[in-house]
């Protein structure tokens, strides 16, 4: 059997990349790779938050579950990402209300905090070592900023959700000590972690649960058969009952149905050595940052006191040359007083984006249901969306309904043309935030 009949290229040389992450984690098991033909009933793709996720609820649901992960678990997104526990979608609800009505912005409205419960049930129910610290704060650097917070505090009010707090200047300077932003808004509900200590231990947890793991373990084809579906990888295969697919950016080629739904993005984030005292006068309150621009800094302490500083965007995936000189200019605009300290690491990964901003959910066949396209904020959006893929599996299909109903659109111009679509839009957003309008 040809077992990778489109010649699809690793993506992975099969090693973490060189994070601050990377250097802290948790001692963790390697995983086998896959060398044999396996049969069972459940195959879930992908070892981030959404695989992870899926896998967790459908194994405390009682399943069997064999989960594939092309290169080690946690290397996508999440195990590089800013670690910041947000609520709700990347997609504003005023904007799901504006592009798809009253009722799928209730609907969403009504899921908004769950994902930050999951993270933390899992955390507490299986012991998850990963730093976890509370609140979030967004950060405005214009009174347009300012009131665009008060709408969302408004609106999410309206579905109960009562843990957001404005900030004035001076109120804002108690819990970041910099001097570039007008206000702000802080969500005392939000948190954040060390994001690949959370995927370790959420695929400690699986294992334990019953859960067989395999990492170095590409899946090149996903075919449906008669009463099932093969899951080819590059030196053995799957044959499952139902396959729940999770690759996000990474995915690519094999799975060609999902390809043109999203685009792959990068974002680059930086780890200064640590700063000992200095960490508490920059950061009295040790919340985590983001501001609300399009392309918005979001950064945080680390628990050794490093600042972890995070932005920039690139339409595509590509890692920029030189990630260090791109962010640390940003990172001293919010704190001069960081401009002589060493950054001791730097790196990339890439989100899925879709066009629309809102996460999809749907299936390519009865047997085979897809998650992705968090936008740039999943950390929540993840656990939620494995959440209610093991839902869906277990028969409770009415969220899982919901999303899939929600149309996804194309990105303009076919796979050709999305980045340079892209790259405009986001130089529009860039100018847009520049002058506040
Ligand atoms: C640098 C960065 C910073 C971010 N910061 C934040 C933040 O602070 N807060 C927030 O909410 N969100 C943030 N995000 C977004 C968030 O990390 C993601 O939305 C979330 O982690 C997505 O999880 P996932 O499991 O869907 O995808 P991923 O974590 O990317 O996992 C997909 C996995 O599938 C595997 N895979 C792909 N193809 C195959 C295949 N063919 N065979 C086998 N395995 C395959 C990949 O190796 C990968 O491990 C950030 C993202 C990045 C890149």
């Amino acid at each position: 059997m040809n077992r990778n009949p489109r010649n699809i290229p690793a993506y992975s040389d099969g090693r973490y990349p060189g994070s601050y992450y990377a250097a802290s984690r948790n001692e963790h098991p390697e995983y086998p790779t896959l060398q044999d033909d396996i049969q069972a009933e459940v195959c879930v793709v992908g070892g981030g938050y959404s695989g992870l996720s899926a896998a967790l609820h459908l194994l405390e649901s009682g399943h069997e579950v064999v989960l594939l992960e092309g290169a080690r678990i946690g290397w996508g997104a999440s195990g590089r990402n800013g670690g910041q526990i947000v609520n709700g979608l990347n997609a504003s609800l005023e904007r799901i209300q504006k592009a798809y009505g009253q009722e799928a912005a209730d609907f969403v409205g009504g899921l908004v905090t769950r994902g930050n419960g999951i993270i933390r049930r899992l955390i507490a129910d299986y012991g998850i070592q990963c730093d976890l610290k509370e609140k979030n704060l967004f950060a405005a650097y214009t009174e347009a900023h300012m009131q665009f917070l008060r709408d969302k505090q408004t609106l999410w009010a309206r579905y109960g959700m009562n843990e957001h707090e404005m900030l004035d200047k001076d109120a804002f300077k108690q819990y970041v000590n910099s001097d570039v932003y007008a206000g702000g808004m802080i969500d005392h509900s939000g948190g954040h972690i060390h994001p690949l200590n959370l995927a370790l231990g959420e695929a400690a947890a699986a294992v334990r649960l019953g859960a067989r793991l395999f990492e170095h373990t590409l899946v090149t084809e996903i075919t449906p058969e008669h009463n099932s579906v093969l899951v080819l990888t590059e030196q053995g295969s799957v044959r499952a009952q139902q396959v729940v697919v999770c690759g996000n950016a990474y995915l690519d080629k094999a799975v060609p149905a999902l390809r043109d739904r999203i685009m792959p993005a990068s974002t680059q984030i930086i780890a200064t050595e640590p700063l000992g005292d200095l960490a508490h006068e920059l950061i009295p309150s040790d919340v985590c940052v983001e501001d609300v621009r399009y392309i918005l800094d979001y950064y945080r302490l680390s628990a050794d006191k490093r600042m972890l500083f995070g932005g920039g965007t690139v339409y595509g995936g590509t890692d920029p040359a030189d990630i260090e000189a791109k962010i640390r200019p940003n990172m001293e605009k919010v704190f001069p007083q960081l401009k002589d300290v060493k950054v001791e690491f730097a790196w990339s990964g890439n989100f899925a984006l879709s066009f629309s901003r809102v996460p999809q959910m749907g299936e390519l066949h009865p047997r085979i249901k897809f998650a992705h396209g968090y936008s740039g904020h999943g950390v929540t959006g993840s656990h939620l969306f494995g959440q209610i893929l093991s839902d869906a599996i277990n028969g409770n299909t009415a969220e899982f309904d919901r999303f899939k109903a929600i149309p996804w659109i194309p990105f303009p111009g076919g796979r050709a043309f999305r980045v340079p679509y892209s790259v405009v839009g986001s130089w529009w957003y860039a100018l847009r935030d520049r002058f506040g309008f």
